[in-house]
């Protein structure tokens, strides 16, 4: 592997479907990012936490409560463990952590690491040994010393792994920001005082961070008497030193901010927005991407093999499909959603008409995304429904368990499927993974997204449905305001509108009325050339072989060589 390397560091990494380390969009980002620096052959790896318990096993009772049970795998099923481990100082007390790899393989055989931290070992204590068991789980004392494994365990393990030349670490949102304290620790001049800000300029040559959240309280904060118990006291000196914990609280934005030489939003509308909220801080934007050979269905992997030999290599080619038949789009789609028909009667029992139109929104249940906002005037929808043969709408996402409010959206929906039913037939798929987000983005006729602007970051799944074919009916927010072409890619609804619960609701029914039903019902090749618009103009860009194009030349380029740095330092001492 040619080095210096990119150390791609994140609190969640989706390898695969069945390797239960990720809640949603985050880890699956951070993976898509991995299976593209596969494809290309680039000199990276990824860094991230075992989850032995996974985030949670979803399950919806009649009336559509959440029950959570531990989504429990089995890590040598998948992973290979390693011989080294390593020993942390976390809480006061020596933490051991193992590590697992996990192979992620590109397009043409080359291969990045994902390594795994582990802490259940015997030589730890029940308290440490539970530090790997659950995502996004515990307390404020219990994800700090997470991030703490996270962040210090990520530079500690890639030099017991022999990587010493790793040329830029990448913190994928906020949490894996301690390992800023540990570069310091290296980049010391000064052996015995505090690290300067002499040395904190060289630990920011080798850094970059991409923040993911235009929602405040999606930035990790705490305490500086937690952070006291939680890190060794020369860490809080240096914290304290270089002025890195405002006001009594280590916020790990600001954190991760001051230590990066790059930092990137995930769309550009959220650059605009973080840099509201971080006045002063340079903030470039790098809108995400989803990874086609991963996100692409069957049907269409074989479309285009056919029409576009190359487009795994090259995903720029998918701009070609705005030449294949409409005929062919239309087979390709109508084999997805059998696909997903059929799924859906295995696993539900319900049985789904695939000449029906199909609504597809499944993301994490949360209030700004308000998944259940399609229904705020079910009489109107039935209505709308009777006047076009009927209409369907799959559901799928997981609320976290603390959640209320996503718990009560979810039971809001599953609530509401019995009065519809025979206008307007509702599932809700449980348990929401990638397999699952593979089947419903690719399975749908139509990609439904209505968060509250300007809350959504970016956004991947309405990516995932353009690589199938499927267009999105969208609020301007996230991604989407860059991939909206009216009547080409899909249907907007304006962000101005997008604020407005209720008239966002009546922008939905109004356009599903008068003008995508008519589309799909009336005028298929109008449908069909909306969908492969979607193909042409979206997936071409919106896919993580181009996101990760950018990052290489934006935030990767003069990747330091830490050998040449410690050069330098030898030299200068
Ligand atoms: C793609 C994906 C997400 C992210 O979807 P958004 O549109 O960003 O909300 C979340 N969970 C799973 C399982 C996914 O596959």
């Amino acid at each position: 592997m040619t080095e210096p390397l990119v150390a791609y560091v994140s609190m969640e990494i989706a390898v695969a479907s069945g390797v239960a380390t990720y809640s949603g969009g985050l880890g699956v980002l951070a993976g898509d990012v991995v299976r593209a620096a596969a494809d290309a052959g680039y000199p990276m790896a990824g860094v991230t936490l075992l989850y032995r318990d996974g985030y949670f096993r979803q399950h919806l009772d009649a009336s559509g409560d959440q029950h959570e049970e531990p989504q429990t795998w089995r890590p040598d099923s998948a992973l290979e463990q390693l011989a080294p481990v390593v020993t942390l100082r976390i809480a006061g007390r020596p933490v051991t952590a193992g590590v697992w790899r996990y192979p992620v393989v590109g397009a043409d055989g080359h291969v990045i690491p994902v390594y795994f931290l582990d802490t259940d070992r015997p030589e730890n204590d029940e308290a440490a040994r539970g530090l790997t068991r659950a995502l996004y789980g515990g307390d404020a004392r219990y994800r700090l010393e997470q991030e703490a494994l996270l962040g210090l365990g990520t530079v500690a393990v890639l030099h017991a792994l022999g990587h010493e030349r790793v040329g830029t670490y990448h913190m994928n949102e906020g949490h894996s920001a301690l390992l800023v304290l540990a570069l310091l620790e290296e980049a010391r001049t000064n052996a015995h005082g505090v690290p300067t800000l002499d040395d904190l300029a060289r630990v920011r040559e080798r850094c970059v961070f991409t923040t993911h959240t235009p929602v405040p309280a999606g930035h990790d904060c705490f305490g500086l008497d937690l952070v006291h118990e939680v890190l060794d006291a020369d860490h809080v000196a240096t914290l304290r030193a270089l002025d890195l914990a405002d006001d009594g609280v280590l916020n790990m934005t600001h954190l991760a901010l001051r230590a990066s030489r790059f930092t990137n939003a995930v769309a550009m509308k959220h650059g605009e927005v973080s840099r509201a909220m971080f006045p002063g801080a340079s903030i470039s934007a790098i809108t995400n991407g989803v990874h086609a050979g991963t996100w692409t269905s069957q049907p269409f992997q074989d479309l285009f093999d056919r029409r576009l030999p190359g487009w795994r290599r090259d995903n720029w080619q998918l701009r070609q499909a705005i030449g294949i038949p409409l005929a062919e789009i239309g087979e390709a789609h109508a084999a997805a959603k059998h696909a997903l028909i059929d799924r859906i009667a295995h696993t539900t029992g319900k049985l789904l008409d695939p000449n029906r139109f199909t609504i597809g929104i499944a993301r994490r249940a949360t209030a700004y995304k308000r998944n259940d906002l399609i229904l705020r005037d079910t009489e109107r929808l039935a209505a709308i429904a009777r006047i076009f043969g009927g209409i369907q709408i799959v559901f799928g996402g997981k609320a976290h368990p603390r959640d209320w409010d996503g718990k009560a959206m979810i039971q809001h929906i599953v609530g509401s499927a019995d009065a519809l039913a025979g206008n307007v037939d509702i599932v809700y798929v449980e348990n929401y993974d990638m397999s699952w987000g593979a089947s419903l983005t690719s399975g749908t006729d139509i990609w439904l997204n209505t968060p509250r602007p300007p809350n959504e970051a970016s956004g991947t799944s309405g990516m995932k449905a353009a690589l199938n074919g499927v267009p999105s009916l969208s609020v301007m927010d996230g991604w989407w305001i860059e991939g909206a072409l009216d009547g080409t890619t899909g249907w907007s609804i304006d962000a101005q509108t997008g604020t407005n619960d209720e008239r966002t609701a009546d922008a939905i029914y109004t356009l599903l009325q008068h003008t995508i039903l008519p589309s799909y019902t009336h005028n298929r090749d109008n449908y069909l050339t909306t969908m492969r618009g979607a193909i042409a103009f979206n997936a071409s860009h919106f896919n993580a072989q181009r996101m990760l194009a950018e990052y290489a030349i934006e935030a990767y380029t003069n990747q330091p060589d830490p050998k040449a740095i410690s050069e330098e330092r030898r030299l200068a001492g």
